[in-house]
């Protein structure tokens, strides 16, 4: 199983980070051991002092692909969960600066929350038209909707296909909307898919 993300793809978030919008899309890999698939309280790491949250939509790919066309790519996928894409912002900020892979500052043990998956017509709303929020604290840090991405759902899966066999249990961190922060001990997350109770996390 691997997980996939995708940089930059909604264009606030692109204005925050000081980015250009990107005209084709970056993606990075997670290690499987990134994996929090059951909300477990997150250790603040201690290779860090700058530990952020980013919310993102998750897509779950359930069928073999290559070299998929975008007007297949419904397909490939019918569930979807929220998650967070944890990020060591001061290591990412290094490897930047030196123009060197964001391996440890993304991929590291619990960088990857999810919380359970929901299919699209559990939602009843389409993959392009989905709401959710993350709240630190009781208090709503990000929002975001997927009709604002950059690269819909559709087009990454047939841009990364090209490279990438995408295989049966594949998930898909879809980019984070603005409102990227940091994160503290003590802190509880809690967040929201068009409107329900979809992932809380502690920080301890
Ligand atoms: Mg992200």
């Amino acid at each position: 199983m691997k997980i996939l993300c995708v940089v930059r793809n909604y264009a606030p978030h692109a204005g925050e980070m000081k980015a250009a919008v990107p005209k084709e899309p970056t993606f990075f890999l997670k290690p499987d051991s990134a994996l929090n698939p059951k909300q477990l309280p997150l250790f603040y790491p201690d290779f860090t002092h700058d530990l952020q949250h980013e919310v993102e939509v998750v897509v779950r790919i359930d069928r073999l692909g290559k070299c998929i066309e975008p007007q297949f790519a419904h397909r490939y996928y019918n569930a979807v969960a929220l998650g967070i894409d944890f990020t060591a912002r001061d290591l990412q900020r290094d490897a930047k600066a030196a123009g060197l892979p964001w391996l440890v500052s993304k991929g590291f043990d619990g960088s990857a929350v999810i919380g359970p998956f929901v299919t699209l017509e559990e939602l009843g709303r389409p993959i392009d038209n989905l709401d959710f929020s993350l709240s630190r604290n009781g208090e709503v840090v990000q929002q975001g909707n997927t009709r604002d991405m950059i690269f819909a759902v559709d087009q990454l899966i047939a841009l990364i296909s090209r490279f990438m066999t995408l295989r049966t249990g594949d998930m898909i961190f879809t980019g984070t909307p603005a409102g990227v922060g940091p994160v503290a001990i003590g802190d509880r997350l809690e967040g929201t898919l068009c409107g329900r109770p979809a992932l809380t996390l502690d920080i301890k």
